[in-house]
């Protein structure tokens, strides 16, 4: 499933490509996304022109002059840059052709992504109004988890996870930072220290950032004509690792299910609080 290292590299990788382009024509060949795609997207979008490509979580927002485009990979959805005219293959369901020759085309086998039209600030569309902070936001602190997680008794996995805190943390992300903290995952939020809490919002941002930057050179998986997207292949110390030895002291990793995700940690390195 492409994650917020995925998405972000994702818009670092077109954007180039598009933003200052005119929209030439829309090709809409499988409306049945996740949600239906607009049927009146073309309409919408032709003539237009892409002012810019950001990102909320793992949201790709596209700012035409007359509204916005809301774009979410799922589980198996990939946009690519190809030049116009290229024959789609089988999961190829949308292309937007732009006036120079270039078409950025989205690719979903299983369809669970989406692409919708927001008149309005699409940060205020339902799907994106009630998330939490971003992670590599500066106003995203120690601070700001310890104030968020007074009185809440769940797991601090489940709670670095929950997208109202802070979103784009992953289940890899999420095992990674709280190795890197000495947190165990099952500790409650609230009875975890300012101190680790500082320590946890730092190792999310360096799981992330190091994610990311690892992305950027595989970057022409996204502009090829023939690229899949590529998940980062990161060196991971815990995630997946049940059985074998901890990289740091040695001790055999465990593994467990907290709120139906795997959960992986070192029982020597993961006792803080
Ligand atoms: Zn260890």
């Amino acid at each position: 499933m492409p994650e917020l290292p995925e998405v972000e590299t994702t818009r670092s990788g077109i954007a180039p490509h598009i933003e200052q382009q005119g929209i030439e024509q829309v090709v809409v060949r499988d409306t049945r996304l996740r949600w239906p795609v607009p049927a009146e997207l073309a309409q919408l979008a032709q003539g237009r022109t892409v002012l810019a490509v950001t990102r909320r979580a793992k949201y790709l927002l596209l700012a035409l002059d007359n509204g916005n485009l809301i774009i979410h990979l799922g589980m198996s959805g990939s946009l690519r840059i190809t030049q116009s005219g290229l024959p789609p293959e089988k999961h190829d369901h949308i292309d937007i052709a732009f006036a120079g020759g270039k078409c950025l085309r989205f690719r979903d086998p299983r369809r669970f992504g989406c692409l919708l039209w927001s008149q309005q600030n699409p940060l205020m569309h339902p799907l994106l109004a009630s998330l939490g902070q971003e992670p590599l936001d500066d106003c995203f602190s120690g601070e700001y988890l310890h104030q968020r997680a007074q009185g809440r008794s769940i797991p601090v996995k489940t709670y670095i996870m929950d997208q109202h805190i802070v979103v784009g943390v992953g289940n890899i992300y999420a095992n990674e930072a709280l190795f890197l903290t000495g947190l165990h995952p099952l500790v409650p939020a609230k009875a975890i220290s300012p101190q680790h809490f500082r320590q946890l919002a730092a190792a999310i941002k360096s799981v992330l950032s190091l994610a990311i930057a690892q992305g950027g050179t595989t970057l022409r998986d996204f502009v090829n004509e023939a690229g899949k997207p590529g998940y980062f292949q990161q060196a991971l110390n815990v995630y997946g690792r049940n059985g074998q030895a901890c990289n740091r002291c040695g001790t055999t990793i465990r593994s467990l299910r907290i709120s139906q995700r795997s959960s992986f940690f070192c029982p020597l390195c993961q006792n803080g609080r």
